[in-house]
């Protein structure tokens, strides 16, 4: 110790006790972290020490004499002032302020100023001391965090997105306000409980919400789900409620955060978008079945309109006079035109509410083509057109379409070609692949052509740009039903038209990645004609002997009945028995076996539809061939001609399948 004192500096002389007071005051004003400073009752700098010089940027020298009202916010100085006045009176003991000084650059600095009264000896106030920090940094970092929790507020109301933490040690939670906002809760509450929630979820979401939970909880995955609240006043509210757990080693759910989101106008607005979809989809249903219904009501008598016409024209009833020939043209043609403006209108009812089945299969373009111009040959010769199908040099690849659908197209676009050419003009069809992974079959004609302030109108149902005014047979909805038919096969339409030269119109079908001739030996042949005839069942052909050719004829028409029945007188020893439903043909099949079943199996009622296919299933059976009357008609339609019963051909088909002829 002694060695120890012996180094160490010593004062010259030992202090009084006084002189060491002061020195140790001395030390610590100067040298503190804090401000300090001393001023009389009015406020005004006595002493200030440096580090009060450092906080306001002034020199001590420029602060002593001057009041601390001088560098006080304005808005500071009451409080200050008035909390002084208390203390020097003794009404309050030492205070504690944040208050803000103007420092001497102009900025404001934030403080936490103590004062205190200094007193004599004698214990009469006589100093006002404040011990001042800083807290600038604090109260900056404060305000932003206010600033930003505003903000969040703000962001949360206009959004309509509420935040929530749980703590699932305690359960205890933390709502942001938006969340009483959502669930309409007055003010804010410093506990809020899963059961506060609970209170506002629609009783029939309480079990979903449950068990969405648990599962997120069981799997650690996120919770996210869509449920309605049940507001006192009875409202609906949607909210879309998003968390995440996080978890304790062995598995303990920690702490849940998450957001709760207000979704009800999007919900309303995705209810009414639905409802409307669904009514409009009804209301499709009830067109589409009323077309249906329709068509078939008027494609029945407008039949044995054309039937009994046909007949006529045979003059098995008689010799016609010229002017007779004439009037019953006149009455096939307007059939058939009306027939086949049923047709059509059915056609793209059914294609609008997506009732349309395609078979997409690789086909080869130019068999269609092929198939195809036969049907149009006697068009094109009526009016001396000559029809050209550019043979390629090399193999063309097969493209994807639906066989009929794309004859059906094919001949709407030649028939077309030849309609509204000039007479003695040209068609010429090419096929080639124009642009990558599509084959293009191209009509072009030599006529009229499209006036270009027309062209808008070409795919338009029903318009018919002008050629109403020309005499020229049409219904203005071939083009349109054609577009739908290449779109639903994955295609294209398109055309370029010059008027008074002529027009082209092309269609573009993918590719089906395949060699021609590869996939059309795997093909089944096309039949040549009859089409829309069921197939004959076995032993349709088989031959019979003149005894059992007994035809079984369905039909509830009398019209038709009768028709039929005339028709039939045109063939020797054949009986006919004719019943009104398919359940009285299963009956009637009992007590006979007949050689053939004549019906027709387009009409769209379901239950007799179901009846048919039950009969048609035990005609199988017993190998009874079966000749189905409307698929006759319709696919007369779709491979383009539109033409009504054919009493002609039904009369031969009916031979050939009893196994008169062929
Ligand atoms: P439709 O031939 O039954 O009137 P479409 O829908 O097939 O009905 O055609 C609509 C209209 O487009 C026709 O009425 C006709 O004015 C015009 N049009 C169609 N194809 C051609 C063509 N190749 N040349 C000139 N005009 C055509």
């Amino acid at each position: 110790m002694k060695q120890a004192d012996k180094k160490r500096p010593h004062p010259a002389a030992p202090m009084s006790e006084s002189e060491e007071s002061d020195s140790l005051f001395h030390a610590v004003f100067n040298q503190s972290g804090v401000g300090i400073c001393y001023s009389d009752f009015e406020g005004v700098f006595i002493r200030v020490n440096a580090r009060f010089c450092e906080i306001t940027g002034y020199t001590a020298e420029e602060l002593v004499g001057h009041s601390f009202a001088e560098i006080t916010h304005p808005d500071d100085i009451a409080i200050d002032a008035r909390l002084g006045d208390e203390l020097i009176a003794g009404t309050r003991g030492p205070y504690t302020l944040e208050k803000r000084y103007i420092r001497k650059s102009g900025e404001i600095v934030w403080v936490r100023i103590t004062v205190t009264l200094a007193r004599k000896p004698d214990g009469t106030p006589y100093r006002l001391v404040g011990v001042i920090e800083d807290i600038n940094h604090m109260m900056l970092t404060e305000q932003a965090l206010r600033a930003s929790e505003t903000r969040l507020r703000q962001a949360q109301n206009i959004a309509r997105i509420a935040s929530y933490e749980i703590d699932h040690r305690d359960e205890s939670r933390i709502w942001s306000e938006e969340l009483f906002a959502i669930l309409e809760i007055e003010g804010t509450v410093d506990n809020p409980t899963f059961e506060l929630f609970e209170q506002r979820v629609h009783p029939q979401d309480r079990a979903l919400i449950q068990k969405t939970n648990a599962e997120a909880i069981a799997n650690r995955a996120p919770y996210d789900l869509t449920h309605r609240l049940l507001m006192p006043d009875e409202r609906i509210k949607y909210v879309e409620v998003r968390g995440q757990t996080s978890y304790a080693d062995d598995g303990t759910p920690l702490r849940s955060v998450g957001t709760v989101q207000d979704v009800t106008n999007r919900k309303l607005a995705e209810i009414a978008l639905r409802q409307a979809k669904e009514s409009a989809e009804s209301a499709n249903r009830a067109k589409m079945d009323f077309l249906a219904n329709m068509s078939h009501e008027l494609r029945t008598p407008l039949n044995a309109i054309l039937g009994y016409a046909q007949m006529l024209e045979t003059e098995h009833a008689g010799p016609l006079q010229p002017k007779q020939r004439e009037y019953l043209r006149d009455i096939m043609t307007g059939g058939r035109h009306l027939l086949e403006l049923i047709q059509d209108i059915l056609e793209l009812a059914k294609i609008d509410a997506g009732r349309i089945g395609l078979k997409i299969e690789p086909i080869d373009a130019l068999t269609v083509i092929g198939d195809a111009l036969p049907l149009i040959e006697r068009m094109a010769a009526a009016r001396a057109i000559t029809l050209h199908v550019a043979r390629p040099v090399t193999a063309l690849p097969l493209m994807l379409a639906d066989r009929v659908r794309l004859r059906q197209v094919f001949l709407n676009l030649l028939s077309n070609a030849i309609k509204y050419n000039k007479l003695g003009g040209r068609v010429d069809v090419t096929c080639a692949e124009t642009r990558p992974g599509f084959l293009r079959i191209s009509v072009r004609d030599t006529g009229i052509g499209i006036k270009p302030e027309r062209q808008a109108e070409l795919f338009v149902p029903f318009s018919r740009l002008g050629a109403e005014s020309m005499a020229i047979e049409g219904t203005g909805i071939g083009l349109s039903l054609t577009k739908k038919l290449v779109e639903l096969m994955g295609g294209r339409i398109g055309y370029q038209s010059v008027v008074e030269e002529g027009s082209t119109f092309w269609v573009d079908l993918p590719i089906a990645g395949q060699v021609r001739g590869q996939a059309a030996s795997a093909e089944p042949p096309i039949p040549a004609h009859g089409e829309g005839l069921q197939p004959a069942r076995a032993g349709s052909n088989s031959r019979i002997t003149r005894e059992e050719r007994r035809l079984l004829y369905v039909e509830d028409n009398p019209a038709y009945v009768r028709l039929i029945e005339r028709a039939l007188g045109q063939i020797p020893a054949v009986s006919l028995t004719t019943v009104h439903t398919a359940e009285l043909a299963l009956v009637a099949m009992r007590s006979m076996a007949p050689s053939l079943i004549l019906i027709d199996c387009g009409d769209p009622d379901p239950l007799r539809q179901e009846s048919r296919r039950r009969l048609l299933a035990v005609a199988e059976q017993r190998r009874i061939p079966v000749l189905d009357f409307g698929a006759n008609q319709a696919s007369e339609r779709t491979s383009g001609g539109g033409e009504p019963v054919d009493i002609p051909r039904l009369l031969s088909e009916i031979e050939r399948r009893i196994g008169i002829s062929g």
